[in-house]
């Protein structure tokens, strides 16, 4: 296994992103939650600390740069450094807005900037401040929760019977690319940066209609977040290896 790691999990609170906290607690790293709610956060954290993991968490809106930044204050004081930054924060719709909004023939742009917000600008806003904090690592890596759903030739088959979301489907477009972006510009400086998908997994993102559990789910970034210093960079994958994007 490699060293024990500080790894910072973005909406750590629940779904895959609760999972990916506790299997890196249970591999004996240290873990900060971070959760837009700071209760549902630390109630997170306690159930993960009473199963024996040292895990601790933050409040952290990735919409919200004020919170991003006190957040990476926060760490710095208490860490000093961060080993593993996995994006995993996300959302599917607006929250309470009409999935109509997303379909391209009756989209509302505010839906689809919403969607964006979160899953694209809130990873560069994430990624941005704690860039600092990952530099003081001897084996820095980031790990961006992506979605096959996201890949081109998924968007562009006819004969694909998903839901089109405009917001969320090319958010994750999107978020890989942006991955890929981080990983050429970041390669000079050795840190790590890859894109995963966790497959269809029940949460409460899909009103748990997906076929895999959290557990299974969180399998992909916790591979991610641990690779060696000289693993991969600039990949998409999932448990099976990898994502056509
Ligand atoms: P959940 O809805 O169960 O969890 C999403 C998490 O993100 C929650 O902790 C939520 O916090 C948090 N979150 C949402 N918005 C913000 C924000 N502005 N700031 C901070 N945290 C936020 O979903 P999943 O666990 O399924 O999703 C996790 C990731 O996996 C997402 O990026 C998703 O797109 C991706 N994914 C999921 C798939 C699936 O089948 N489930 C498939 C492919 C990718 P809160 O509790 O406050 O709402």
């Amino acid at each position: 296994m490699t060293n024990p790691m500080i790894a910072l999990v973005t909406g750590g609170n629940k779904g895959i992103g609760r999972e990916i906290a506790a299997q890196l607690a249970q591999l004996g790293h240290t873990v900060i939650i971070g959760a837009r709610s700071l209760e549902r956060g630390e109630q997170t954290a306690a159930e993960l600390r009473a199963a024996g993991g040292s895990v601790t968490s933050v409040a952290l809106d990735v919409t919200d740069a004020a919170s991003v930044v006190a957040a990476a204050e926060r760490v710095t004081a208490e860490h000093g450094r961060l080993d593993a930054l996995i994006n995993n924060a996300g959302i599917s719709q607006q929250p309470g807005a009409d999935f109509a909004g997303q379909l391209p023939r009756t989209a509302d742009v505010d839906h689809v900037r919403s969607v964006f917000e979160t899953n694209v600008f809130g990873v560069i806003t994430v990624t941005s401040a704690f860039l600092p904090l990952l530099r003081r690592s001897d084996s820095p890596r980031i790990v961006n929760v992506s979605s096959s759903a996201g890949s081109l030739a998924s968007i562009s088959d006819f004969g694909n019977t998903d839901p089109i979301a405009l917001g969320y489907v090319p958010s994750k477009t999107a978020l890989t690319a942006v991955t890929m972006m981080y990983a050429r510009d970041l390669v000079s400086e050795r840190i790590l940066v890859n894109a995963v998908c966790p497959g269809f997994v029940a949460t409460d993102l899909n009103g748990h209609r997906g076929l895999s559990t959290p557990t299974e789910g969180a399998r992909s970034a916790v591979t991610m977040a641990t690779i060696p210093a000289d693993g991969p960079t600039g990949t998409f994958t999932d448990v099976n290896g990898p994502v056509a994007w």
